[in-house]
């Protein structure tokens, strides 16, 4: 059966659906629902049942835990075994938004959520659709990235669509999805704090909140020799056809496309001279703007019957990082 899609206003969602969404959360179901950041698949954070519903959806490893929403910092502190200072600190400063903290758990959080681990990811947004859910729904919702596992997070309804329909119970379609790129996910149950993927926000703005270093993802990979959370493995996020980053990406695009691949240039640069046969898509060079269309473009250039995928080497500065992080994942 095809999964039901209902259209809301993203600013003033309508009450009554979404009731109609928390009364099948709080039934077990499982609904697709738009954040700042990416679509969410979310279900009652408290019914392991539930959660294992978001895993088969989605074909999630079981040993890859979700992120739990809250509407508050209160209501998180609810989950977690111990609210060190800098969570209380990064919540002060940054929620509702982009950051996921990883605290110690409480043990009436299930282990699906978790992954069997003794830390719970917690978040707590800032969109409209997302915490007038929650609320309605009177519990935290467990909810990865909206798509099939091992793809590119879905930013609309549609691209939700492409991967989980008929696999979940509603999608409440309230327009794209802003931010375009997942949570910034810092672990405040160690000392100091250690970013383990980078987002929206960050590693400079989380160690000028804390007046401390907070450590990157990169360090805590070489640290360890060993990713230490499952969000870090290296090809995550991927498009189905083969994307590879390059300074020179205009030289490369008409390179393959003169051995006769169909081949799209992603860009944050104008393009100067036309490039007859290949597919150009020209994304912000402001890096809020470029991470709110890259999935978009991407899932696009997926079904346009392109071949392969170039991508114009971004800028290197500290804002570029979390863009640099998934197109690495991308290409590997
Ligand atoms: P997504 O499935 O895209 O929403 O990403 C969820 C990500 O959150 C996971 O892949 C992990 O990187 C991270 N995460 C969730 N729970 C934990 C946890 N307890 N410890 C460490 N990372 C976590
Ligand atoms: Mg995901």
């Amino acid at each position: 059966m095809p999964t039901r899609c209902l259209t809301i206003d993203p600013q003033l969602p309508d009450p009554s659906v979404i009731a109609e969404a928390a009364a099948i959360l709080r039934r077990g179901g499982i609904v697709a629902f738009p954040t700042e950041t990416v679509y969410g698949l979310g279900a009652n954070a408290l019914d392991g049942a539930a959660v294992r519903r978001i895993f088969a959806a989605k074909g999630r490893p079981a040993n890859n835990p979700v992120i739990v929403h809250v509407t508050s910092s209160d209501a998180a502190r609810q989950l977690a075994a111990e609210w060190p200072a800098p969570a209380e600190r990064l919540a002060a400063q940054f929620w509702p938004g982009p950051l996921t903290m990883v605290v110690k758990k409480q043990p009436h959080v299930p282990d699906e959520v978790t992954a069997g681990g003794a830390t719970v990811a917690i978040r707590c947004p800032q969109h409209p659709i997302a915490r007038a859910l929650i609320d309605a729904a009177g519990v935290p919702l467990a909810a990865p990235s909206a798509n099939a596992s091992n793809r590119i997070s879905a930013t609309t309804a549609k691209h939700v669509l492409r991967t989980l329909d008929g696999r979940i119970d509603l999608v409440l379609d309230g327009g794209p999805a802003g931010g375009g790129l997942e949570s910034t996910v810092v672990d405040v149950s160690v000392n100091p704090p250690r970013v383990l993927r980078p987002g929206l926000i960050s590693a400079d703005a989380l160690s000028a909140a804390l007046d401390m270093t907070v450590r990157t993802a990169e360090h805590a990979v070489v640290e360890r020799g060993a990713a230490p959370s499952p969000g870090m493995l290296a090809r995550h996020y991927a498009p189905l056809i083969p994307l590879e980053i390059c300074p020179r990406g205009v030289e490369r695009a008409q390179e393959l496309s003169a051995s006769g691949q169909r081949v799209a240039l992603v860009t944050h640069l104008p393009v100067a001279h036309s490039l007859p046969s290949v597919q150009v898509a020209i994304l912000s060079n402001d890096p809020a703007g470029y991470a709110s269309r890259l999935y978009q473009t991407l899932y696009e250039l997926e079904s346009s019957g392109i071949e392969r995928i170039v991508v114009v080497t971004p800028p290197q500065s500290a804002e570029w990082a979390a863009i640099h992080d998934r197109l690495r994942r991308a290409s590997a």
